[in-house]
């Protein structure tokens, strides 16, 4: 049976997204690379070990054991797939409309609250030379207000660095975060056009049974995020 996954266009770049698969599979990878078997023949794998921080891995190459410590790749690479695995925190794909570049971030609230959004955007900016208006992002499914139950000390850090809100009392009263809320404001804070930044309204954890959630239970099960120019993106 084919894996199941949730695909988008930003500009001429292609963003996949796999879903709860019936059976979890041996590696949270192998429906991607079984999708993008289809999608994309040949096309490697550019992933990190992800370390909740906000360095920004360059791929020139596909990746292999020991990945490289980072929570976003970027890469200008046609061959390759910038690719990130999440379960609740927030998977960010971005490109440059015109195709010359893609990002993958992981933004949980360590990454988020260090501000790892703009740090890519700028990086795209430096190494690149896209301007944040080229750009086109997609936030991808993560744990929503709704279910984020956060510790006062953090609603209270993030609120006083981000502004209030991203924080709101839940139904029990304690705060509850706006991830990925906070993501698109980071996005639009650092110049990206709010019209250019789609998704970011499917929760994890309310939605279980189509994503992984790792508050939701699914432990060992992960959502896996990949963006890739096509090989007839043209370049400018
Ligand atoms: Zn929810």
């Amino acid at each position: 049976m084919r894996p199941d996954g949730e695909e988008h266009r930003l500009g001429p770049a292609r963003v996949l997204i796999t879903r709860r698969q019936p059976i979890l599979p041996d590696d949270p990878l192998d429906p991607l690379r079984e999708l993008l078997a289809r999608e994309k023949p040949g096309v490697g794998i550019a992933r990190v070990h992800q370390v909740h921080g906000v360095d920004i891995h360059h791929a020139a190459g596909p990746t292999s054991e020991p990945y490289p410590r980072a929570d976003a790749v970027v890469t200008a690479e046609r061959a390759l797939a910038a690719v990130v695995v999440t379960a609740d925190c927030v998977p960010l794909l971005l490109a440059d409309r015109e195709g010359r570049c893609v990002a993958a971030v992981h933004a949980g609230w360590r990454g988020t609250h260090a501000g790892i959004a703009g740090r890519v955007v700028a990086e795209l900016e430096s190494r690149f030379g896209v301007r944040p208006e080229e750009l086109a992002a997609r936030v991808g499914p993560a744990i929503g207000p709704c279910c984020y139950e956060v510790s006062s000390e953090l609603g209270a850090d993030i609120a006083a660095r981000w502004g209030g809100d991203w924080v709101h009392p839940g139904p029990a009263g304690r705060p509850h975060l706006d991830l990925p809320g906070l993501v698109r404001f980071q996005l639009v804070q650092a110049d990206v056009e709010e019209s250019a930044v789609g998704g970011g309204g499917e929760c994890t954890l309310c939605e279980r049974e189509r994503w992984y959630s790792w508050r939701g239970g699914d432990k060992s099960g992960r959502l896996v995020a990949a963006v890739w120019l096509p090989d007839d993106a043209s370049p400018v």
